[in-house]
């Protein structure tokens, strides 16, 4: 693909940044964003850097009607000394393509695009956060924009990067959450869009944790969507539990999201050679594993939280607690090394932070 060169309109009234103690996950946005256009016949091109501002897109853009779209979802985070550095940026870039594809919207360049976040960065870099635990959460969308009311692929896109300051996530200390095992919806089957990053995924999980919440559960605990027996995600988490010592998570099977956050646990695992297996886990196996005494851990894994810990389990009208309700030791020991890691305070033994320098050319 031909190198673009990405076109910079600085903003000329800089917004007022948050406290960060007050800033709220996805309500603020920095002073830039970076967009770019798809069409047949240039491909991606017109890539700018401009003011945040709302777009113009025709009511008939098929994004509204058959919900053509991808997301992507990161962060950036302010090291000791002050650098800002990312995180396995590269993996959502390639997660990208492979939902695009699944979407059947045109490939995006992942160098190119890595680049152009960089450079946005760059420009809002006093926008990523310095307290403790707090980040620049990056959200990478593309959507379908031509007006035409036909099911088909679209024949243009915008493909666009938006920047949020997130405080920490667990402000008050981690706290493990209750989760309701879903038996009436389900939120993804193979063959369908589970593995892909797109908004209907989300639309329609949405009722799940609706109806959980006034049971004063947090999120549900997705089980397979032909069977209701395997246990697949959590929330909008992978999902992860320790069994008898060994630390088990399903194996992605089509439906399932290939989180990054996932993969690194996962890999960490192993590095420190702790026992991990990637299979099929059964919901009466969990079952049977409490009743036995080793149920030992259960957490979620995600970019937002890292680890979220799961201190008990709602399933056929009887309440399973792990670990007295309590952070374990594993998840303990993941989450510190990760975040460790991504703030840029501990050894990167696995080559994952990627520092912000600027290799796009610039045409101001
Ligand atoms: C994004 C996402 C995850 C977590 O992926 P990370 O790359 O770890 O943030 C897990 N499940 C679903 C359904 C997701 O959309």
């Amino acid at each position: 693909m031909e190198e673009q060169s990405i076109q910079v309109e600085l903003s000329t009234a800089k917004k007022e940044k948050p406290q960060t103690d007050q800033l709220e996950f996805g309500r603020t946005f920095t002073d830039h964003m970076f967009v770019m256009d798809y069409s047949v016949t240039d491909g991606w091109h017109n890539a700018k850097i401009l003011p945040y501002q709302p777009i113009s897109v025709d009511p008939a853009a098929m994004i509204f009607h058959y919900g053509q779209s991808v997301f992507e979802g990161l962060k950036a985070f302010r090291t000791p000394s002050g650098e800002v550095q990312l995180f396995r940026p590269r993996k959502n870039f390639e997660r990208m393509n492979k939902s695009n594809e699944r979407l059947v919207i045109p490939p995006i360049d992942e160098d190119f695009v890595l680049q152009a976040l960089k450079k946005l960065i760059e420009i809002d870099q006093d926008w990523v956060p310095d307290t403790e635990g707090t980040s620049l959460y990056i959200r990478p969308f593309v959507f379908a924009t031509e007006p035409f009311l036909g099911v088909a692929p679209s024949h243009q896109y915008k493909f666009m990067i938006i920047l949020s300051p997130v405080g920490s996530y667990y402000k008050e200390g981690i706290n493990p959450v209750k989760i309701a095992v879903e038996d009436t919806y389900v939120r993804a089957v193979k063959g369908g869009t589970g593995e892909a990053k797109t908004g209907g995924n989300y639309a329609s999980s949405l009722i799940a944790q609706e109806v959980v919440s006034k049971k004063g559960y947090t999120q549900v605990l997705w089980l397979d969507g032909v069977e209701k027996k395997y246990i697949e995600e959590v929330g909008s988490m992978n999902v992860f539990f320790k069994i008898d010592g060994e630390v088990v998570t399903p194996k992605l099977n089509g439906s399932i999201l290939a989180g990054v956050t996932r993969d690194s646990v996962i890999q960490l695992l192993k590095h420190w050679d702790v026992p991990v297996v990637e299979r099929r886990i059964g919901m009466q196996e969990l079952a049977d594993a409490h009743e036995a005494g080793l149920l030992e851990e259960a957490f979620g894994s995600g970019t937002a939280a890292v680890i979220s810990p799961i201190g008990a389990l709602g399933w056929n009208g009887k309440e399973y607690t792990i670990n007295g309700g309590k952070t374990g030791e594993i998840s303990k020991r993941i989450y510190d090394t990760i975040t460790g890691i991504q703030y840029g305070k501990l050894e990167d033994p696995l080559n994952w932070v990627e520092p912000i320098t600027s290799k796009a050319k610039v045409n101001q």
